[in-house]
């Protein structure tokens, strides 16, 4: 527990993720400062309850996070701190130090604690062509990597370590993917165009970590067709509003898109073709996530319909994990649907698997990553294990936290081992809050496997229109340098009861 008092507060948002970074799922009080005074003067000793004090004055701030025992650390950051932009980051940096002091720690991302770090190496990437004088058509070349020269890479590496006070390792990976993401950017005119994210919130079981829309097929089986009709509608919506924009990926998630019945499958395939250009995106993504929601017929009907890449997530290839995080399938049943989606023609298969599952530690990590070297997919998203309020572990913590050890830096260096040895390069990644280790989220792939929609998403680059229950719809304005964002309910029947309030809200934009 930490204690803060603070006589300001300008910085609350970044002292209290600053103080989860050190202190995963501390609890953080404010109290007064007389409050504050007491309880620090107290008699009680125990170590874990620390105290953290910032008092702000004019051009100066100065902190202090002490506990009972003979630990102290102080630190002042003089600047104008009402000038949020251009003092934030110095601000952030002095609430590193402090907590790095106290603790003896550091971070393997320094002060970062946003999401998609590689976006501020993209930025400083676009800067350096600008003062350059490139042009956009200058840009356009075949998406494989352009080589960086070594001067202009080392540079943007230590800019990065310097300004965030990341460990080199990070740097190196921030400035990798950015520039991967650029050259695969530029390749591909999307600024003019949109992506569709379709979202199917059924799946056969939930998993123990899942904050997903997502709903048990055994318990909401039956609102699949009034699901299917609300959707139909959205979808036609959208397809009108943007009929001439051209549309750069499809990408149908969840939930799991496989995990409704083969007829209502096919009722999307055929909607989707009927209200959208298909054969003219660059992309058509469908996640078939969980093994036990995929049949030969569903795989088929996905490769008629044209769907370019598919997602079979083990997760873990340890029996005894997926049986507690509730997957309810098998490992022989990844592997029975991973080779039946080859044999069905599939040429593109993503896997996804969690780093820092309950009760695995290094030794599980190589067993999997063993297992999918022999399936040889074309990419692999790896995930550390992020504890979502919403998620059945958070709720019952109680009973897991003596398995939950989190990810760790040395299980993502042997995902980065297999990886290459599969000849995968690291190609987006994205940071999620509550990850125990404060470590990243990383798409890996065979050059020329990468997935598209995952670079604009994490990007921020152009429009994402989604549609279903959950959906998050993402509207990008650049010449303002601004995002909006509209939401649909989670819940299935608030989705489908409401479904022209979904769409109201999206005429707002469109
Ligand atoms: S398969 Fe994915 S969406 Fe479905 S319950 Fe598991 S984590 Fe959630």
């Amino acid at each position: 527990m930490i204690y803060l008092y603070q006589n300001d507060k300008e910085y609350d948002y970044d002292v209290r993720a600053i103080a989860l970074a050190f202190y995963e799922r501390e609890k953080i009080i404010a109290v007064s400062e007389s409050e504050f005074a007491r309880l620090s003067a107290g008699e009680q000793g125990e170590e874990n309850i620390r105290f953290l004090s910032l008092i702000y004055e004019e051009n100066k701030i100065t902190g202090r996070l002490f506990d009972k025992t003979e630990a102290d650390a102080r630190q002042t950051v003089c600047c104008d701190y009402h000038d949020h932009e251009h003092c934030r980051n110095e601000v952030c940096r002095f609430l590193y130090r402090l907590f790095s002091e106290f603790t003896g720690r550091t971070l393997p991302w320094g002060m970062l604690t946003g999401i998609r770090p590689t976006k501020i190496v993209m930025k400083w990437m676009e800067e350096l062509e600008a003062a350059e004088g490139v042009a956009p058509e200058q840009k356009r070349h075949s998406g494989q990597d352009v080589k960086m020269p070594e001067t202009v890479r080392a540079s943007l590496e230590k800019r990065f370590s310097e300004a965030y006070l990341a460990d080199d390792q990070k740097a190196r990976l921030c400035v990798q993917v950015a520039s991967r993401e650029k050259a695969f950017l530029d390749a591909h005119p999307y600024e003019e165009e949109y992506s569709l994210y379709i979202g199917i919130p059924f799946c056969p079981t939930t998993c123990l970590y899942c904050s997903f829309a997502s709903f048990p097929v055994s318990k909401f089986g039956d609102r699949m067709e009034g699901y299917m009709q609300a959707l139909g509608r959205e979808l036609e919506f959208v397809s009108e509003a943007y009929a001439c924009k051209k549309l750069t990926s499809i990408y149908v998630g969840g939930g799991t898109p496989t995990a409704l019945s083969e007829e209502y499958l096919k009722v999307l395939m055929e909607q989707i073709h009927r209200l959208f250009p298909v054969e003219k995106a660059r992309e058509f993504t469908v996640e078939a996530g969980r093994p036990d929601s995929v049949t030969r017929e569903k795989l088929q009907t996905l490769y008629d319909a044209g769907v370019g890449r598919i997602s079979i997530n083990p997760q873990t290839m340890h029996q005894e994990t997926l049986d507690l995080i509730g997957r309810n399938h098998t490992v022989e049943q990844v592997k029975e649907a991973f080779y039946m989606a080859r044999e069905t023609g599939f040429t593109n298969i993503n896997m996804d698997m969690i780093t820092g599952l309950p009760g695995e530690d290094i030794s599980h990590v190589h067993g999997t990553l063993e297992e999918i070297f022999k399936m040889k997919p074309e990419s692999l998203t790896v995930h550390s294990l992020a504890i979502k309020r919403a998620a059945h572990l958070n709720m019952e913590m109680d009973k897991y936290q003596s398995l939950v050890k989190g990810s760790t830096n040395e299980m993502l260096c042997a995902v980065d081992e297999y990886c290459g040895k599969m000849g995968m390069l690291p190609y987006y990644m994205y940071r999620q809050k509550n990850i125990p280790g404060n470590l990243e989220n990383i798409g890996y792939s065979i050059p020329g496997k990468e997935c598209l929609y995952n670079i604009l998403i994490m990007e921020e680059k152009q429009d994402i229109i989604s549609c279903g229950a959950g959906a998050s719809t993402k509207y990008v304005f650049p010449e303002e340098n601004r995002i909006e964002r509209t939401e649909n309910v989670k819940n299935i029947d608030h989705y489908v009861n409401r479904i022209d309030e979904m769409i109201e809200r999206k005429k707002k934009y469109l």
